[in-house]
C-alpha cells in the first residue's frame, strides 16, 4: 500500500496526465498507487512527479508517467493475464503493470540496473514481479505464451522468438524505430502474422543486443 503523501502526489500527477490524456479508471488507480519517487535516484527526487523522464544512470532513463500511462492503456490491459516487458530500466513501468496483471515478467540487459529494480520491488512488497537479466529480444520461454509483450526500447523489427511467446489474439506494444523517427505501435496476433496499428510518434532508448555485466 501507498502512504498518504505519497498518494496526494501520485494523485496530482494522475491528474496531470489526464489533462493531455484519457486515463481509464484501473490504469489511473494503477498509477495513484505505484510510488514514483521509489524508482527516481536521491538527486532526481523532486522532479519525480513531474511529466518528464529523468536519467537512472548507465545511460538509461526512467519513462515519463506519461509515456508510462500511455503505453499501459494501449495494452489493453483488460482481461489480459501475465505480460512481458522487454527493457525493466528503474522497474517503474513494471510496477505500475504489477497493479493491472497478475504476472509481470520484465527482462533487462544491464544487471546493475535490474539489481536496484529489484531491491525496489522488494522494499514496495511487489511480489508478482519476475525479473531476469538477458537480451530481452529472445523473450523468456520459460513462462511463455504471454497475452501481452511491452518493449520499453525501441526495436527496428519484432524478433520471432517474441512473436511465438504471445497468446493467440495477444497485443505486443513497441516504439517501432523506422526511418530516423520512433512510433508506438500495437500488433495483434493473428495466426502467425502480426496485424499493425501506428498509434503516435515516441522518444526511447534503442533496444541494445546482449547483456552488459
Ligand atoms: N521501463 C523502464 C524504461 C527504461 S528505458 C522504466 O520504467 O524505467 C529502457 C531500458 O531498456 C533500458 O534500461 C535498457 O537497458 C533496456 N534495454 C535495451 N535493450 C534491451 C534488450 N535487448 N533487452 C533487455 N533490455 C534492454
Amino acid at each position: 500500500m501507498i502512504d498518504r503523501i505519497t498518494a496526494i502526489k501520485t494523485t496530482r500527477m494522475a491528474d496531470d496526465i489526464s489533462k493531455v490524456f484519457e486515463l481509464s479508471p484501473k490504469v489511473r488507480e494503477a498509477i495513484i498507487n505505484t510510488n514514483r519517487e521509489k524508482f527516481v535516484p536521491a538527486a532526481m527526487r523532486q522532479h519525480a512527479y513531474k511529466l518528464d523522464a529523468l536519467p537512472i544512470g548507465a545511460q538509461q532513463y526512467i519513462s515519463s508517467p506519461l509515456t508510462v500511462a500511455k503505453m499501459t492503456e494501449y495494452l489493453e490491459p483488460e482481461g489480459a493475464d501475465r505480460i512481458l516487458e522487454i527493457g525493466c530500466g528503474s522497474g517503474y513501468q513494471a510496477a505500475v503493470l504489477a497493479h493491472l496483471f497478475r504476472g509481470v515478467f520484465s527482462i533487462e540487459r544491464i544487471e546493475t540496473l535490474l539489481s536496484d529494480a529489484k531491491k525496489r520491488f522488494r522494499e514496495l512488497g511487489l511480489q508478482n514481479i519476475h525479473t531476469r537479466t538477458d537480451d530481452g529480444q529472445k523473450g523468456w520461454a520459460q513462462y511463455a505464451p504471454y497475452d501481452r509483450i511491452l518493449f520499453s526500447a525501441a526495436p527496428t523489427f519484432i524478433p520471432q522468438a517474441i512473436i511465438d511467446q504471445l497468446v493467440p489474439r495477444g497485443i505486443i506494444v513497441a516504439p517501432m524505430e523506422k526511418n530516423g523517427q520512433q512510433v508506438i505501435t500495437r500488433f495483434v496476433k493473428i495466426g502467425d502474422e502480426l496485424m499493425e496499428d501506428e498509434l503516435e510518434v515516441c522518444e526511447f532508448v534503442p533496444v541494445v543486443d546482449g547483456v552488459q555485466r
